[in-house]
């Protein structure tokens, strides 16, 4: 990098700062930030002498904003130093030993939104300041106050400043998007933004809707005298703050490498966004010693996990066909390689999405992978057009079998109950596990059959034969025969799979539980009236299941009749007991598999979900239970272990 190459990024870091920090709306990836960072720290490094005043090295990031009433902080906040890998995590060890090697450690998660500086006096909460420049920041108290997990009052009279992040629970972060998509607003491109935004509003009412969450993770000025920074946090928490996920004390190199690995292992499981590991000297004399540059404390390092989002270009959109029909974008990019995966596809979920961020070919996007769940865009880099953009016109006829769509606005659908798509996608939902879990049906078996010609509805699988099957293709006579015993061992099946295995569109595993406990066969003659009459089943449903019977009452009767599919046995009326018309929810690892207990507590008239909400009676959990228990607790959902469920029924 030579000078003007430096003036430039230094500019630039400044734009993308401003985006990030006061806009709430990145333009770029964290990653991509933290490179062109480190390359002006090089630089810097070697030519002290033109280190620019407004570089971001000099200064915490922040800015204050107008609209606010501008407050010094009792004592400076900062930044922290970061480092990417373990030669990273070396270096500054072999670092801060240098100035003390009589130091033990403690690690907690890097939390992932906007840090925020409490000041109690008299025990009372009397200000919430931003970090802004670090040294003066925006009074925000009004907003804070909104926050429940700020303790108004503490048990401590001194004066002292707290500080800790304010974050968006994940789940709460994809409500609030939803929302915002309904109401025509744009999207936040992830927690961390929306945590920003949400804690910075004029108007506070905005800030309590928003659910925001306060984890402390340090002092300013105070009296305490603990001696290590573990005790010092723990008496924070328990003056009523909440305590992260994790926390640890250690010693030297191999534990902390330890502690990281499990945490970036862990880290979707965790109901807030974390972006590293924050490790800090735990001796607070030692701390004292070691003191501050011009932006980060010496005793304090992140250690950052892998980025989860990137940068890629979208090349083309695909478009796949459901077996209801329903016609899906999917977007492919250039690959890219996120925390060890390639990925070369994202989801568009439908064609207003692709609208709304008005994605077009050629377009540079920011796309997100974290956990299993499937990559998505977060935002359209508009700023890097170069007019080679090409945008997408919505097809009007199936990529499948051309017949024309139906646009219903946000969805597009192939009515042809005959295209391939459709049957091929059917007869792969029918054998799939919650339905009728046949074995040797999977995509690419279902596709030679169907171009075989000999399968052409899920009612002709139960007319293969041996004889026909060893006349394809790869069909030897083993794998032929297991999928004629599969098929044989699909009949006599419990007579809800029969229904889910039907594909009704809206209707689940637990809606065709609940229709085939209240008619078993007859529901193919339920009025409405009766059907909305079930626990749980809408008008929707209702609709749904009618026009479905209408249509297919030949094909569903023959399927049955093939099938035998069991009648369901009426349940008896299970005995008083604390889980009898109670909703629960099971999580972590418990001494059976969790579907064994789920049909104990059923058969103790219990509905068991599979997430926590307001309405859930019971959190029943086992080891390395995660965010569900997280999420239980901040409801004040009433948590039991295995061992005090199984208490309670003796
Ligand atoms: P930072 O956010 O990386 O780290 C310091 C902050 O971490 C602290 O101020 C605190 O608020 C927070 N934190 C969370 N958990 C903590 C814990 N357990 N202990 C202590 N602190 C904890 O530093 P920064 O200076 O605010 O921002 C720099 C980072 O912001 C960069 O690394 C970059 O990734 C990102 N950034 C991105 C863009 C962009 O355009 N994408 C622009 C500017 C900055």
């Amino acid at each position: 990098m030579n000078l003007q190459e430096y003036k430039k990024a230094v500019e630039l870091l400044n734009l993308y700062s401003r985006h990030y920090y006061v806009l709430d709306d990145p333009i770029t990836t964290d990653e991509v930030y933290d490179k062109l960072y480190h390359e002006v720290v090089e630089f810097e490094e070697k030519n002290s002498e033109n280190i620019l005043k407004n570089s971001p090295t000099q200064r915490v990031g922040d800015v204050v904003s107008s609209g606010f009433t501008k407050v010094p902080h009792l004592s400076r906040m900062w930044s922290l130093e970061d480092v990417f890998d373990s030669e990273g995590l070396q270096k500054w060890l072999t670092k801060t030993y240098k100035l003390d090697e009589n130091i033990s450690f403690y690690c907690e998660p890097k939390f992932d939104g906007a840090s925020l500086n409490l000041v109690y006096e008299n025990g009372e909460l009397s200000q919430g300041i931003t970090r802004g420049d670090g040294t003066v920041g925006e009074l925000i108290t009004q907003n804070v106050k909104t926050i429940k997990s700020v303790p108004l009052i503490i048990e401590h009279k001194e004066r002292i400043e707290i500080r800790g992040e304010v974050v968006i629970f994940k789940d709460e972060f994809e409500k609030i998007n939803e929302a915002r998509l309904e109401e025509g607003e744009a999207v936040f491109a992830n927690p961390r933004n929306a945590a920003a935004g949400s804690l910075r509003q004029l108007d506070s009412s905005i800030t309590a809707s928003r659910n925001l969450v306060f984890l402390p993770y340090g002092v300013g000025e105070n009296q305490l005298k603990h001696k290590l920074l573990s005790e010092k946090m723990e008496y924070i928490y328990s003056l009523g703050f909440r305590k992260p996920p994790h926390r640890s004390t250690c010693q030297g190199y191999e534990e902390i490498e330890a502690i990281y690995e499990e945490m970036n292992r862990d880290r979707d499981s965790y109901p807030m966004m974390l972006d590293g590991m924050v490790i800090k000297v735990n001796e607070i004399a030692s701390q004292i010693d070691m003191g501050y540059t011009v932006k980060n404390p010496r005793f304090s390092v992140a250690y950052k996990f892998p980025a989860v989002e990137k940068i890629t270009t979208v090349k083309e959109i695909i478009l796949q066909v459901g077996r209801t029909g329903a016609v899906t974008p999917v977007a492919i990019v250039e690959p890219t390689d996120i925390d060890g995966v390639v990925v070369e596809r994202a989801t568009l979920h439908n064609f207003d999405e692709i609208d709304r961020k008005d994605i077009r070919l050629n377009d540079k996007v920011i796309i997100l992978r974290s956990g299993d769940v499937i990559p998505k865009i977060i935002k359209v880099l508009t700023h890097e057009r170069d007019g080679s953009e090409v945008e997408y016109k919505r097809p009007t006829c199936c990529p499948v079998c051309n017949s024309e769509l139906l646009d219903e606005g946000v969805l597009l659908k192939c009515q042809n109950l005959t295209c391939e798509a459709r049957v091929i996608n059917s007869i792969y939902y029918f054998a799939s596990k919650p339905c009728l879990n046949i074995d040797g049906l999977g995509t690419k078996i279902v596709e030679a059959l169907f171009n075989s010609g000999l399968v052409k509805s899920v009612v002709d699988l139960f007319d293969l034969t041996l004889e026909k099957l060893l006349k394809l293709e790869g069909f030897k006579e083993k794998k032929s025969q297991n999928l004629l015993d599969s098929l044989e061992n699909a009949k006599g099946c419990d007579y809800w799979r029969f229904i889910n295995s039907l594909g009704i569109e809206h209707v689940g595993e637990v809606a065709s539980k609940t229709l085939s406990e209240n008619f078993g066969s007859s529901f193919i003659d339920a009025t409405k009236e009766k059907i909305i009459a079930c626990d749980g089943i809408g008008e929707e449903m209702a609709e749904s299941v009618l026009e479905f019977v209408r249509v297919n009452r030949d094909t569903i009767l023959k399927l049955q009749d093939i099938l035998q599919p069991l009648e369901p046995i009426k349940k008896e009326e299970a005995k008083d007991n604390p889980f009898k018309d109670k909703t629960a929810v099971l999580t972590g690892t418990m001494s059976e598999s969790r579907g064994v207990i789920k049909e104990m507590l059923e058969a103790l008239g219990a509905k068991v979900s599979g997430s926590v909400s307001k309405k859930t009676d019971f959190l029943i959990y086992g080891e390395d239970a995660g965010s569900k228990y997280d999420k239980a607790i901040s409801l004040g959902v009433e948590c039991l272990t295995e061992k005090e469920m199984r208490e309670k029924i003796d």
